[in-house]
């Protein structure tokens, strides 16, 4: 494995597109918020509840990429 790819894993850079997060990472692969935010985008859209997700958060995240007038 190679550094970057260990960093992804700690937390430090996105596992998605590979920005940058924390230099005190929490110690597990993340996400910046672009990528969270397009990836809820994309289960809202598929209708699926990510594992592990609060029900409130997920009806918060459904209702606001449900009506694109709201997404400003
Ligand atoms: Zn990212």
């Amino acid at each position: 494995m190679d550094e970057h790819a260990e960093m992804v894993l700690e937390g430090i850079f996105c596992e998605t597109c590979g920005d940058f997060l924390a230099a005190d990472p929490a110690g597990f692969p993340d996400k910046c918020d672009d990528c969270f935010e397009e990836e809820m985008r994309e289960a809202v859209e598929a209708n699926e509840w990510p594992d592990g997700m609060p029900y409130g958060e997920w009806s918060r995240y459904k209702y606001m990429y449900s009506f694109p007038e709201f997404r400003e």
